[in-house]
């Protein structure tokens, strides 16, 4: 295909993938009482919401910096506001978060919220301690389900309900931020939720637009204040929107590729059936702010016998190399019925081996939270009974 060809091709498949999320839209920002929740607007539509109710712009800026930085969500704390404005955006507006509908300490400190949405669907989110220092990451769900069926993956088995608005992305790491009391957001100093990953239910790159309006708000230097840096989106290879998402946010890219050919691909994560291994390493090739410094993470999925032999780790380091990439190998994570068994240890050492000795970081990424059904891939909001089977 000539590069013209290839760049109508891949507008057109943009716009596609932009009206089907459209199709699977959450419910309004209104509330049933008719207030407007204010959580996941960007700073340009909070102005606007404060121009309608007749206010000057820089109120904007102070409530920004009141639900961002300070997290309050009771607008009778906001002191920079007369109590006049308080009472009127108290009875127009809300600042709502996830309801915590249940909470599962695993024995390593894994976190896993399960967050009741407005319209009573569910998500999972997790968050997990650094067991050396005083940080951690949270990983985010972008949507109810996913389209995708991955082979080994539980939230794979849960048809895709709905996307998340932008609020209920960023909601989730503010409900965690109340949970552990890190208002207001520190700044520089030490504070355990220090990461965010897009690594929870759905694909992320399946419901761009709401996950780049969290991310912007979550980036935000009044706010929340994530370097992007910080943050990293993992995708099983939604091609068409991998350009955008580096040359829009910049955040750090983590691939789900689990296998060298197409094949083998095409049966284990279906989506690349519609892009293969040769057009996803293109688009990891120009991936906008790659660096030594800011590599790409391979994620690949150890799964015994089946696609952990050497040959397969030699032709990974050759699909790659030239890329600045590290490779993560994932015990694969077993739930109620899947079909697949982890790697052993010596295999798992011996893949790692090849990699690195090409000259790729390869850490074998410990499970967390598997007892509780909170590691990679584990997550599902509609398995009944699933903890109790694995114990
Ligand atoms: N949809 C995105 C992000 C969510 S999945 C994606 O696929 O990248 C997060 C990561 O967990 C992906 O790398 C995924 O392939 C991996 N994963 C899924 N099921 C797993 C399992 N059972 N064990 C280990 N990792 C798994
Ligand atoms: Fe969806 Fe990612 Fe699971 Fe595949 S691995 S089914 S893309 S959540």
């Amino acid at each position: 295909m000539s590069a013209a060809a290839s760049a109508l091709s891949g507008a057109a498949d943009r716009a596609r993938i932009l009206a089907k999320a459209a199709l699977f839209a959450p419910p309004t920002a209104r509330l049933a009482d008719g207030r407007l929740d204010l959580a996941g607007l960007a700073r340009a539509e909070l102005a606007f919401e404060l121009a309608s109710l007749g206010e000057a712009a820089f109120r904007a800026r102070q409530l920004w910096h009141w639900i961002y930085h300070q997290g309050v969500t009771d607008f009778g704390r906001m002191s920079t506001l007369s109590r006049p404005l308080q009472r009127r955006l108290a009875s127009h507006c809300a600042i709502g978060r996830p309801e915590i509908a249940n909470l599962d300490e695993s024995r390593d400190g894994t976190h896993k919220f399960l967050f009741r949405l407005r319209d009573g669907e569910k998500v999972e989110t997790v968050y997990i301690p650094d067991l050396e220092e005083e940080r951690g990451a949270v990983c985010l769900s972008t949507q109810v389900g996913c389209t995708l069926s991955c082979r080994f993956c539980h939230t794979g088995t849960q048809r895709l309900r709905r996307n998340l608005s932008a609020a209920e992305i960023i909601g989730q790491f503010m409900a965690v931020r109340d949970a552990y009391g890190e208002w207001p957001s520190p700044n520089g100093g030490a504070r355990l939720l220090s990461n965010i990953v897009l690594m929870g239910m759905g694909e992320p790159l399946y419901n761009y637009e709401a996950v780049a309006a969290a991310m912007r708000i979550a980036m935000d230097g009044e706010g929340i204040a994530l370097s992007r840096r910080r943050i990293t989106l993992s995708t099983s290879g939604v091609v068409p929107m991998m350009d955008r998402c580096g040359a829009e946010l910049g955040v750090n890219l983590a691939v789900s590729l689990h296998a060298v050919t197409d094949a083998l691909r095409d049966e284990l994560v279906p989506l690349n059936r519609k892009y293969p291994i040769a057009e996803l390493i293109a688009a990891c090739r120009r991936y906008p702010g790659a660096s030594n410094a800011r590599r790409i993470t391979f994620q690949y999925v150890m799964l015994a016998g089946v696609n952990d032999a050497d040959t397969e780790a030699r032709e990974l380091v050759r699909l790659i190399r030239g890329i600045p990439a590290k490779v993560n190998l994932i015990p694969f994570n077993p739930w109620p019925g899947s079909r697949f068994a982890p790697s052993s240890p010596g295999r798992l050492a011996r893949f790692a081996a090849i990699v690195r000795e090409a000259g790729f970081a390869a850490p074998v990424r410990t499970p967390r939270g598997r007892d509780i059904l909170a590691a990679c891939g584990q997550l599902r909001t509609e398995a009944a009974g699933a903890r109790q089977a694995l114990r």
